[in-house]
């Protein structure tokens, strides 16, 4: 049960066992009243003309039950105006905290009992109605437009979600199992591959990718400078090193172009990232790996569902790595991941890899690690699953209002998304000139609108790998980026008038 000063105080009935020798009423804290009351008050012997009550609590939530005779209730907070007349044991009232309260019409023999979810604290009454009055506007909340809504997203599908924690909990099997499989073979089917193999999470689900290829010390695997730091983290892992790119601005990928500027002897794969959503033109990518005798491994951590010509983001490479991250567009209730791939030799190498190097148990072939999709998050992922193209439509139809209304401002610079792309937004990005990037964002948190920056650091410039000697002017146009982009709130999740007001307050700007 919520109970916040947000919220009207709401009657409850309080449960009744009768019997034939008479009736027992039950109270408790995990159905009725939702908190563990540590204070009993009592009021009785009122004179009937008398008026009793007349202040607020700050934080503290009570019920309150006439147990004989009858009293009227009258409750004001934020949400309105109340009226009840008690007069009877079986309903209470449950009264938030800031709510002013007037009890009048004592019966003769009412009996009223108030419980309080804490101890007398003199500090948390208001005893002056102005004051109560002030206090009301002063803690009124901002609206606030949040950059996720995974609350949301999991009240919506709240009951699905309980049912697979409970078949999870009763069916004995934590990792691995048939929901693990089950779903591998649903991810796989989504993304128009023949195997997909669960692992813990999108960064080793990279490593393992470039593992199960071979890629090791001495190589060089081509990743944009444009990324979370886990694409070139994972080729890091496997001791070989990063080799950056630059990218487009326009869509944030790396091109053919820019790929082929940093081809060198040693490079063995290129790992395009589909950053944003926005899938890179895996024509171009997959000619120069081509006419290199190079491996491709994609980063579609964030771009699960989007397609480049018609083919899902995952189907083009050798191996691709996905994220299930929380926030991803198809994110777990934990970590989670997995490598997508149409090759089944690689794949039962890549399954090996995650499961200590081992088919068949205490047996170790190749020196493999521990990183499994535990049967949770699978049966949480597949509940998922079922809504994702519904999800993917709504972020695509979000994504249309930025990109109509914001598309004559004379500060902001929208992506542009070629036709040949489905892009499945799971960044929304906008340029704002470097001079006044922290000044939108300011003016955008001063109206309760959550940004972000993705990202603000290039992997290049990041301490963590100041050993390979990138200097800053090395990728023009990714830092750029990490100056001008501003990230919008936009998930499966926000409204239709959330976006127009953010719309607004940037047409303000
Ligand atoms: C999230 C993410 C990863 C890593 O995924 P984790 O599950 O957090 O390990 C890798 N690459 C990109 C582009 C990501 O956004």
């Amino acid at each position: 049960m919520t109970l916040s000063e947000n919220h009207g105080p709401q009657l409850v009935q309080v449960g009744q066992i009768n019997g034939a020798q008479g009736s027992i009423g039950v109270i408790e804290a995990s159905r009725h009243t939702g908190f563990d009351a540590k204070r009993l008050y009592f009021i009785h012997n009122i004179k009937t003309d008398h008026v009793r009550g007349l202040h607020a609590h700050k934080t503290l939530k009570q019920f309150l039950i006439c147990l004989t005779g009858s009293v009227r209730v009258k409750l004001t907070n934020r949400t309105g105006d109340f009226e009840f007349d008690l007069a009877s044991p079986a309903e209470g009232i449950l009264i938030p905290p800031g709510c002013w309260r007037e009890l009048s019409n004592f019966s003769p023999d009412a009996l009223v009992a108030v419980f309080a979810s804490e101890e007398y604290d003199e500090t948390d009454y208001i005893r002056d109605y102005g004051e109560f009055v002030e206090w009301m506007k002063q803690t009124e909340p901002r609206p606030q437009i949040a950059y996720v809504n995974l609350d949301r997203q999991h009240d919506a599908i709240g009951l699905e979600l309980e049912r697979v924690l409970e078949r999870s909990l009763h069916s004995g099997a934590f990792i691995g199992g048939v929901a693990v499989g089950a779903f591998e073979s649903a991810f796989a089917d989504y993304c128009g591959t023949r195997f997909a193999v669960g692992c813990g999470n999108g960064l080793d689900a990279l490593v393992i990718a470039l593992q199960a290829l071979g890629i090791g010390a001495g190589d060089d695997v081509i990743v944009p400078a444009n990324s979370f730091v886990a694409s070139a983290l994972a080729v890091t892992m496997v001791n070989a090193t990063p080799v950056f790119a630059d990218i487009d601005p326009r869509t944030y990928g790396v091109t053919g172009e820019s790929v082929s500027a940093v081809i060198t002897p040693r490079t063995r794969a290129i790992m395009p990232v589909h950053l944003f959503g926005i899938p890179v033109d895996m024509d171009e990518v997959g000619a120069v790996a081509a006419k290199h005798g190079l491996r491709i491994v994609e980063d579609a951590a964030q771009a699960h569902g989007a397609s480049f010509r018609g083919r899902t983001c995952g189907s083009f490479g050798d191996a691709a790595g996905f994220s299930f991250y929380p926030t991803k567009n198809l994110g777990a209730i934990g970590d989670g991941g997995a490598i997508v791939t149409g090759d089944p030799d690689l794949a039962l190498k890549m399954r090996m890899l995650t499961n200590y190097g081992s088919t068949k148990k205490y047996h170790h072939e190749l020196l493999g690690r521990n990183s499994r999709l535990d049967s949770i998050q699978a049966g949480v992922l597949h509940a998922k699953l079922r809504h994702q193209a519904a999800w993917t439509e709504r972020r695509c139809g979000l994504a249309e209002i930025y990109l109509s209304s914001l598309s004559n401002h004379r500060s902001i610079r929208l992506p542009q998304v070629p036709q040949d792309r489905v892009p499945v937004w799971h960044v929304f990005p906008i340029r704002v000139d470097a001079d006044r990037r922290d000044q939108c964002i300011a003016f955008l948190n001063g109206h309760g609108i959550q940004t972000n920056i993705h990202y603000p650091v290039p992997i290049h410039l990041q301490p963590a790998y100041a050993s390979l000697g990138h200097k800053a002017g090395d990728f023009p146009h990714t830092e750029l980026a990490a100056r001008e982009l501003i990230s919008l709130p936009l998930d499966a999740f926000h409204t239709e008038a959330e976006l127009r007001r953010i719309v607004e307050v940037l047409q303000t700007f």
